[in-house]
């Protein structure tokens, strides 16, 4: 995977490519990340990348042409054809389905913005598609990029020590994980569920089913409305909520 992000602040980007699952990514050659600074494509003695905004109003606007320049090498870093996204507020939510779908590229350039945003024509001409990490407003796009670059990273064959870590996750399946447990046997005087140490993998299995099940019930129902249950996984379901109103009666 060979990433470009545009970012006034990349030593910002910079950091979470040089720790964990991303670092090794990096090592590896599983990916690449060039930073460009518009800074360093601003025309003026002062290296300006923003302005006031036409018609006044609080806060300055990134500038079109230090903007267009350093995506310009930001896509010759890149496989061609490669997308270029701008990360914003108002662009489409960034979730697992989307992650999936850019782990599957060659490439794609993040453009992290800073102030009010970007020059409107900045994104008519440049940019392929907006993405958002939430409905809230950050002050720059760091944080979405690092955010992005993460979430695909683990996706990419060959970053994650166990391939099968990225396919036991939250969201994978449409459900959200099961509850994990490791050593020792009972923490804070609760002992671990038996069938974890019960040796019968089929077993096991089953019951990382229902709890993930249950757990999507309880905390994201509107997950299981989007993808249709079949037959063994609608018994395994009824089972928990029967059993759980048995518990409260
Ligand atoms: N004026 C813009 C608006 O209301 O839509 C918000 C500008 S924000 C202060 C500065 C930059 O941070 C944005 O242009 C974008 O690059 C980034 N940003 C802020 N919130 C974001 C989010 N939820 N997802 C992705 N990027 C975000």
């Amino acid at each position: 995977m060979h990433a470009a992000v545009v970012s006034l602040f990349p030593e910002l980007v910079a950091m979470s490519l040089d720790v964990g699952v991303t670092a090794r990514a990096m090592r590896s050659g599983v990916l690449s990340c060039q930073l460009l600074n518009p800074r360093d494509y601003a025309s003026d003695e002062r290296n300006s990348v923003d302005d006031r905004p036409f018609g006044g109003g609080p806060g300055m606007v990134m500038m079109f042409e230090p903007l267009r320049r350093a995506t310009e090498d930001a896509k010759a870093e890149v496989p061609a054809h490669s997308p270029v996204i701008g990360l914003s507020p108002q662009g489409q939510r960034f979730d697992q389905r989307l992650a999936e779908e850019l782990a599957a590229l060659p490439g794609f350039v993040l453009v992290a913005a800073r102030y009010e945003g970007v020059d409107e024509r900045f994104l008519a001409s440049e940019v392929d598609r907006e993405l958002s990490i939430g409905d809230y407003v950050l002050t720059g796009g760091e944080l979405a990029a690092m955010v992005v670059i993460d979430a695909v990273t683990r996706l990419l064959p060959g970053a994650l020590g166990n391939p099968q870590s990225a396919l036991a996750e939250s969201y994978e399946a449409g459900l959200l994980d099961w509850p994990q447990y490791t050593r020792p046997d009972v923490a804070g005087g609760v002992a671990v569920p038996p069938v974890l140490l019960s040796g019968d993998h089929g077993a096991v299995a089953r019951w990382r089913r229902q709890e993930a099940l249950r757990r999507t019930w309880q905390r994201r129902p509107d997950l299981l409305l989007e993808r249709p249950l079949d037959a063994v996984d609608r018994k395994l379901l009824a089972d928990c909520l029967a059993e759980e109103r048995a518990t409260a009666t």
